[in-house]
């Protein structure tokens, strides 16, 4: 386990760099204590320092006791703008897109898709209530933020097809938020209503404003977060260059503690060079100041097995790597794993 001969003496502060690594968990509404206790502690054995899982406040009460007790971090996943739960009582607080559908009665792409509004006070609100009562739970180390962005407004150039798409351009029914909010706000400081415009893409300004009215928002909600004395992370997109262009979401500008971005290279009909490029713009953007952690969806790491993607996320500068999910990891795919984390641990402490 150490690296030679003279580690391992009980010292504590020995020169060994310690890589952490995670996985986002499934619902698995039909699981047992048993299957969940069973599942963390074997996750826990392979090299995986924390976990993600979804679910209800109760859920992470109970497994706030097991991660405790098996030594994993524990971070609450929860869907942040993508979130249909108020639309019967507040449907004011959903998107409304350039064709002026609200995501209420048509939303775009598929049925899940339901974003609310960065511009209403009372998303905010709700968000701030939402995760600072998540942090009350004991055991509990960190919320992790998703959907935490814009309707996608250009899908991932490998996702288009399945849609029968070619978004060469920026699609009305696609574009958000043109509610009378943020049109009027937008209009109170440019003159301009975003509407009127000939070609609202080609607005610097009104994008800026959108990015804005996002970053905003998350970092009121990552200062409640930070009060209660508990971290906030967030899955992201690739990279913020890509980020702001197809889902608005200027990640480098939010104020957390660690980020997951989605390197799922297939969608973007990327290669191990792709993700190189974008573990190393993330270093660069981050500057150390948080956390990267490459997340790695399974089914695209099949392309190339779990050592040239974990080799290829760790040697650039990624302080680990998320297997999405957990619950799709193999006995071969754990054995791979702690193998490949054990030779680069061994390689990065010389
Ligand atoms: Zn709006």
């Amino acid at each position: 386990m150490m690296m030679g001969a003279g580690f391992g003496c009980g010292t504590l502060s020995d020169n060994k760099v310690r890589l952490k690594n995670w996985a986002w968990l499934g619902g698995g509404k039909n699981n047992t204590d048993d299957d969940w206790y069973n599942l963390l502690k074997k996750l826990k054995e392979n090299r995986i320092h924390g976990v993600l899982p979804g679910g209800s406040n109760e859920h992470y009460e109970k497994l706030a006791k097991m991660t405790k007790e098996i030594g994993l971090d524990l971070h609450a996943w929860r869907w942040t703008m993508n979130r249909g739960g108020y639309m019967k009582e507040r449907p004011e607080l959903y998107a409304v897109s350039r064709d002026g559908n609200s995501v209420v009665d048509k939303p775009p792409y598929v049925g899940y898709y339901r974003w609310m509004c960065p511009s209403h006070p009372d998303v905010k609100g709700i968000l701030i209530e939402d995760y600072t009562e998540l942090c009350k739970i004991d055991g509990l180390n960190a919320v992790h933020l998703d959907y935490v962005r814009y309707c996608d407004v250009i899908l991932p150039i490998a996702l288009q097809p399945k849609y029968n798409l070619v978004q060469d351009h920026e699609m009305a029914e696609f574009d958000f938020c043109y509610c009378e909010r943020c049109r009027s706000k937008f209009k109170e400081k440019h003159d301009q209503d975003p509407l009127e415009m000939k070609d609202p893409s080609q607005s610097t300004a009104w994008h800026q404003f959108r990015l804005d009215m996002l970053v905003d928002v998350v970092n009121a909600v990552a200062d409640a977060v930070h009060k209660t004395g508990k971290q906030i992370s967030a899955a992201v997109f690739p990279t913020p260059t890509i980020a702001r262009r197809i889902v608005r979401q200027d990640w480098e500008r939010f104020n957390l503690d660690a980020f997951f971005p989605m390197m799922y290279f297939n969608d973007y009909n990327g290669d191990l060079k792709w993700v190189e490029d974008v573990v190393k713009e993330d270093v660069r953007v981050l500057k150390g100041r948080a956390e990267l952690y490459a997340g790695l969806h399974l089914g695209h790491v099949r392309k190339y097995g779990i050592k040239p993607v974990v080799d290829t996320c760790i040697k650039n500068g990624a302080d680990g790597v998320c297997f999405f999910t957990g619950q799709s990891l193999n006995g071969d795919d754990f054995s791979t794993f702690s193998k490949t984390i054990d030779d680069l641990e061994n390689q990065l402490s010389k």
